[in-house]
């Protein structure tokens, strides 16, 4: 089979106006970037107000392996085909970052023949939306330095500014650092850093902002430090926010591109799964919803992070509510749940798979908890035998649960045919009916140990003195009502990367909250997480370059 960048080269793009057409939207409200890639216009959102809803329906997946599951391949070959069955349907992805092109994970843009493209440009500068965050984000940086310099008021302590700059590229060196050096003249010397842009509040705020009001106030609500009375002080308080919104005037649209098969996908937004929610933005879901009758989209990492965000965080902000759940599981990945080793998953065991399918079992109960119907999506690869496809089925007939074993990877939209019907009857036996998994009104430390039994069946949740004074203040404060942002490993239930399966009774260490005031939630970090990733030994980026005829080679 070719490979990915070959294929995408190798599609019959329609001219982006046409795709355009399809999803209703007019030449007039088309900011056109080049023959494939537009920009939808502030006018066209504005008016979808009174169209009616679609359906909402959410990819997600079992623990993955590092090498990822094929979710954003799924989305992809899930919406081809409930188009080629006659469903009216919207794709909505995030956009990728730069880091991890050039890292270990290569693009987000699919895979075989179920992709977006351009898809060298979508993985690349694509429209200018990261460069315009990562410059929204520094200018505010700059405007607190400068209040710091001029002794602007509120007087910002320097020790006490936690506001740090970003780039979108892994690049380790700048984790920590100290800025301000050469005397008085360059600024007061201050510990800070960078993080990779896919982690700044800046790309959270924009991705759950339901307009542009709603992101200007949010922009204002930034905690960029404190005073020495410790009081708050925002990026409102340092006049930054008009700023920063021009910055971000083109970025805040929704981008337009085509599937190989010629369907419409909104690629908007992408904040990390971990120190962030890790979907695409609510405008480009809500507008979605208004301009098809399904929307297909997906969460970042497992289900027991990406969903539980999703769902806690991004439908409860924006009032959504999805009416199924496809969730993604390969055979490789549950062999590798029942204890088969990373390089043997070429070799057929069933006694691994029978016991990795705790983990899929585990999902579908949690899911199931939130009032929403669910169907396993058995994204095949060519080494899967019809044995252990046929064990994962049984499986899931005996939980109740539909299943599709879908070659998206390998035939296009057409080998997701089974699974877009299985998604269309489940939405029209109407069962869904969400619920989120804690109300508001919860205290803050309730909410992660709420999340931590219910979704990892964790035993307790252990933390420091320290963590639950803060927490305390921050309700004082006026922030208890925030939803919880859960950062922990994506590769277990646990925080323990190697414990696989489906893990009971472990502890939960909470090490360190973060209060993300604009953004709406407060980050419960449960372990290491890395908001400034570096490169592996031998990064992608070795392999990428521009061949004579112009094109870039290497990406996949
Ligand atoms: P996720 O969104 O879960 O991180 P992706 O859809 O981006 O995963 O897929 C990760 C990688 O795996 C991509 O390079 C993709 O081409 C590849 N992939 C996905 N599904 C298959 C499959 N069925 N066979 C072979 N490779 C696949
Ligand atoms: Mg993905």
């Amino acid at each position: 089979m070719a490979s990915d960048i070959e294929i995408a080269r190798g599609a019959k793009k329609k001219p982006i106006q046409e795709v355009a057409a399809r999803a209703g939207v007019s030449p007039e409200n088309l900011i056109p970037y080049g023959h494939d890639k537009a920009k939808i216009s502030a006018a066209h959102l504005a008016g979808l107000a009174h169209n009616a809803t679609g359906k909402l329906i959410l990819v997600t997946a079992i623990n993955p392996t590092p090498a990822g599951e094929g979710k954003t391949t799924t989305s992809i070959g899930l919406a081809d085909a409930m188009n080629r069955i006659g469903a009216n349907t919207l794709l909505c992805l995030r956009e990728p970052s730069l880091g991890p092109c050039f890292g270990m994970k290569g693009g987000a843009t699919g895979g075989g023949l179920a992709q977006i493209v351009p898809m060298e440009d979508i993985n690349l500068h694509f429209t200018g939306d990261f460069h315009a965050i990562t410059s929204a984000h520094n200018l505010l940086s700059t405007m607190i330095d400068n209040h710091i310099h001029w002794g602007g008021e509120p007087k910002l302590e320097a020790v006490r500014t936690s506001w740090r700059r970003v780039m979108d590229m892994n690049d380790r060196s700048l984790r920590n650092i100290v800025s301000g050096l050469g005397g008085p003249g360059n600024g007061s010397p201050s510990e800070t850093g960078f993080d990779i842009t896919v982690a700044s509040e800046v790309m959270a705020i924009l991705c759950l902002a339901t307009d542009a009001e709603d992101l200007e106030a949010r922009l204002a609500r930034i905690i960029v430090g404190y005073t020495s009375e410790k009081e708050a002080v925002t990026a409102a308080d340092i006049k930054a926010t008009g700023a920063m919104m021009a910055l971000l005037r083109d970025a805040m649209l929704p981008n337009l591109v085509q599937t190989l098969e010629n369907n419409p996908c909104l690629v908007h937004g992408g904040p990390f799964a971990n120190i962030a929610h890790g979907c695409n933005s609510v405008m480009a879901t809500s507008a979605a919803l208004k301009m098809a009758d399904y929307v297909v989209t997906e969460a970042g990492f497992g289900a027991d992070l990406g969903a539980e965000k999703f769902l806690n965080i991004k439908c409860r902000q924006a009032g959504l509510a999805p009416d199924a759940v496809v969730l993604v599981a390969t055979i490789r990945a549950l062999k590798m749940h029942g204890g088969l080793g990373k390089n043997d998953l070429g070799k057929v065991s069933y006694e691994a798979l029978e016991s990795g399918l705790e983990n899929l079992g585990r999902h579908i109960g949690n899911l199931r908890s939130f009032g929403l119907p669910v169907i396993v999506a058995i994204n095949r690869f060519t080494t899967d035998t019809e044995g252990e496809v046929h064990a994962l089925q049984a499986y899931c007939e005996k939980l109740g649960v539909p299943v599709s074993l879908c070659t998206h990877w390998a035939e296009g939209g057409k080998g997701t045919e089974d699974l877009a019907r299985g998604v269309t009857a489940l939405i029209e036996k109407g069962e869904a009916d969400f619920k989120p998994l804690y109300p508001d009104d919860m205290p803050l430390l309730e909410k992660i140990e709420t999340v931590a039994k219910s979704i990892y069946r964790a035993g307790r949740v252990e933390t420091t003195r320290a963590v639950r004074n803060q927490l305390a203040a921050w309700e004082k404060a006026g922030f208890g009502h925030l939803p919880v942002c859960m950062a922990k490993t994506q590769y277990s239930f646990s925080t323990d990367p190697a414990l696989l399966g489906a893990p009971e009774g472990h502890v939960v260490r909470l090490r360190e909250v973060r209060l993300a005031a604009g953004a709406g939630f407060v980050v419960a970090i449960c372990g290491d997480i890395m908001t400034m990733p570096g490169l592996p030994r031998r990064p992608a980026a070795e392999h990428i370059h521009l061949n004579r005829q112009g094109q870039i080679e290497g990406l996949n």
